[in-house]
């Protein structure tokens, strides 16, 4: 028997969420994540993945990945601090700090786990962060679960950061003071002000986080945000996923050889979950390689990125601010977002909307996501569809 109190919890929130438009619709793929998908029997120009450069599909990757299955299973077979650590996650982790031209590495099961392990296995309740108001929620949860204290900063506002961290730092309250950021904020695809960050960081002693889960394999030719700064010895903790650019699965911390063995002595997530599957593994070693030894898929992605977003301004949408491949429509009105989004996929792209509370009320926007796969034929298409769609619901 259920507990009648869950059923009258569950029933209600989820009626509400269906009758604001906020109940989010899984649609199952009957393919792989690639330029094309398949749902429902049809194939869709695909514009929602996080596979920038088209890795998820590639054969090197996927030999990679099958000759890791022949030799060591399909399982790790326990956490790393036991014995889950196999030559192929130190060379992982090798290869991380060269990609990031760090010290050293630590690989984690997802970039959200990373997030949660690492902050707080630095951070404690008598310290504070202080954290960009768009940061991803895995930020938000690592940041909760350290018990330090939370200030957040209005979005990219450097003269709030720079009187929050201030106050923070001469009040005298707090042991260690962090500023914690995403290096491409993930909706609206806007770069962080990592060289002011680093500069308010040095004034006041503040250890800096820079989450580059869209960054990397994107920005820097690849290395990510803080390489295109060039700020790789001034940023404390490179967070990375290898889940996007990348191709597969997992995250990483990037940084000085101590942190990093206090990550693998302190971080509860590598001491008490599983380690990443050798498949993912040997697949992310080969996607590394890869990027590290050509920019061809990098400027790939620019160029239909740069095409796609021209495409739709001259089209009359609202693309936002984006200085990266993430590419807003923003439509505003939920109801509406989730519309055009339907509409589109029955048009032939797949072109998912996000609204609150992933992005604020009021701001709801379809998100496209360009890749290093997509062909020119491809784009086009999707946007003579989005031309179509928006004049029939009168956007444009
Ligand atoms: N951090 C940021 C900034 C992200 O955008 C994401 C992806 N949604 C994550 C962390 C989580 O990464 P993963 O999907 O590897 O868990």
């Amino acid at each position: 028997m259920s507990s009648k109190k869950l059923n009258v919890f569950l029933q209600s929130n989820l009626q509400e969420l269906k009758e604001k438009g906020l109940y989010n619709v899984i649609d199952p793929l009957e393919s792989a994540n690639g330029a094309i998908i398949k749902i429902n029997g049809r194939a869709l120009i695909n514009l929602s993945s996080n596979n920038y450069l088209g890795l998820a599909t590639d054969a090197k990757l996927k030999n990679a990945a099958s000759e890791a299955i022949e030799k060591f299973g399909v399982g790790a077979g326990a956490v790393r601090t036991i014995n889950g650590t196999l030559q192929l996650h130190l060379l992982l982790e090798e290869k991380l700090a060269k990609f990031k031209n760090t010290e050293a590495a630590i690989a984690y099961q997802s970039g959200f786990n990373c997030n949660m392990a690492a902050i707080s296995a630095v951070m404690d309740k008598n310290d504070a962060i202080l954290s960009d108001e768009l940061n991803h929620a895995s930020i938000i949860d690592g940041c909760r679960l350290s018990k330090a204290k939370i200030i957040r900063y209005n979005h990219s506002d450097m003269n709030d950061l720079h009187a929050k961290a201030k106050e923070a730092t001469e009040s005298g309250q707090f042991n260690k003071v962090m500023v914690i950021t995403d290096g491409v904020f993930s909706m609206d695809g806007d770069i962080a002000k990592l060289p002011e960050i680093v500069e308010i960081a040095e004034k006041f002693d503040l250890i800096t986080y820079v989450d580059d889960a869209h960054g990397s394999g994107v920005l820097g030719k690849g290395a990510g945000t803080v390489k295109h700064f060039n700020l790789s010895d001034k940023v404390d903790f490179q967070i990375g996923t290898l889940s996007k650019a990348i191709g597969v699965v997992g995250g990483y911390v990037a940084g000085k050889q101590e942190l990093i063995d206090w990550l693998k002595v302190r971080s509860r997530p590598f001491l008490f979950s599983t380690s990443l599957t050798p498949a993912d593994v040997a697949a992310s070693i080969k996607a590394l390689d890869i990027l590290m030894e050509s920019s061809e898929l990098n400027e790939r992605l620019w160029k239909n990125a740069d095409y796609l977003k021209k495409g739709l301004a001259a089209l009359g949408f609202d693309i936002g601010e984006s200085e990266t491949p993430i590419t807003p429509c923003i439509i505003g009105d939920e109801v509406k977002t989730q519309k055009f989004s339907q509409r589109l996929n029955e048009e032939g792209v797949y072109a998912k909307s996000i609204v609150f509370p992933t992005v604020p009320k009021g701001t709801g926007r379809v998100r496209n996501m360009p890749t290093a796969a997509h062909t020119k034929e491809m784009l086009d298409q999707a946007l003579s569809i989005y031309e179509k769609v928006g004049k029939e619901m009168a956007l444009i």
